[in-house]
């Protein structure tokens, strides 16, 4: 005896109602086959809708990569440009060295060993080429972080060395002490202005003014005397270390007193024709490590070479 199934097929829209017997086993066959068809569809379905979400995905990140690489190319040129912007600072150094007397910086020392620092471990995500631009960056950054550093340092050393000078030149004497007056006798033998008939070493210079005319300190220093001196009248000397000190004679009046600090252009004292002198004049001395030396050279800095 055959088993049969029945489909019952209803349709209340359309008021129908069919009974369709199938045998069992034809029922199962068609059930089987039917599954089948749907299990295929929703396979194909599922797996063509994953490799089109791989292909874009693929897609995209290409567009990324590509962007991306760009970008580092961008980068890459960005900071090689301000390597060569980079070098006017080392010219600028240079010259700063030059002005000040100082040794060069050695280019092997500003290029920082180009070349020797460690590439990074590469990133998976990224492409061979991202990974040797992203190398090339760090390093050139890494180079141009060393010249900055470089440069502070240098400079550092540039303004010690300007401050040092810079000190050391207002404790020079360097200017006439009655600005704007003529230098008169100078320094070394000459006919001795009272008793004309010797012929004597003159150890100064001497600048000739009307009575009361400012005498000015020639650099910073220490007043070291001030009083009556012999031949020299009223006088008064400074000390501005460094091994110099300048002495201003036959004054007619004293400004300040032993023990001041004086600095360059300062009002010290007035021309007079204290001691022995014919007329009012400043009578100036400069000596070097205690040697008395012509003052000349030193009203003109220019004409002094330092170090
Ligand atoms: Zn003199």
């Amino acid at each position: 005896m055959i088993d049969f199934t029945d489909i019952v097929l209803v349709s209340k829209k359309h008021n129908f109602l069919r009974i369709f017997k199938l045998p069992k086993h034809s029922f199962i066959v068609t059930c089987v086959i039917l599954f089948g068809i749907i299990a295929s569809t929703v396979f194909l379905s599922s797996y063509n809708a994953r490799e089109i979400f791989v292909a874009m995905s693929a897609r995209k990140s290409e567009c990324e990569n590509e962007s991306l690489i760009n970008r580092l190319d961008s980068l890459n040129n960005l900071v090689a440009l301000t390597h060569r912007d980079f070098d006017r600072h080392i010219e600028q150094d240079n010259r700063e060295r030059t002005y000040w007397q100082m040794v060069f910086v050695h280019p092997d020392v500003w290029s920082m060993g180009i070349g020797g620092s460690d590439a990074k471990a590469p990133e998976k995500a990224l492409s061979d080429r991202a990974n040797g631009i992203l190398n090339q960056l760090y390093e050139s950054l890494d180079v141009l972080k060393g010249k900055c550093e470089l440069r502070e340092t240098s400079l550092n050393d540039i303004i010690q060395k300007m401050e040092s000078k810079v000190y050391l030149w207002s404790h020079i004497p360097s200017i006439n002490p009655v600005p704007g007056r003529r230098l008169g006798s100078g320094f070394g033998y000459r006919v001795d202005p009272i008793n004309k008939k010797m012929i004597k070493m003159h150890w100064g210079l001497d600048i000739g003014a009307p009575r009361g005319t400012d005498i000015l300190a020639s650099a910073d220093g220490v007043v070291s005397y001030t009083g009556w001196n012999r031949g020299y009248g009223l006088c008064l000397d400074i000390d501005h270390g460094f091994g110099f000190k300048t002495r201003y004679a036959h004054c007619n009046c004293i400004l300040v007193k032993k023990g001041d600090f004086v600095k360059r252009s300062q009002v010290i004292a007035t021309i007079g024709d204290t001691g022995r002198t014919t007329c009012p004049h400043l009578h100036y001395e400069v000596h070097v490590s205690g040697v008395k030396v012509d003052p000349k050279p030193y009203i003109d800095l220019s004409n002094v070479v330092v170090d």
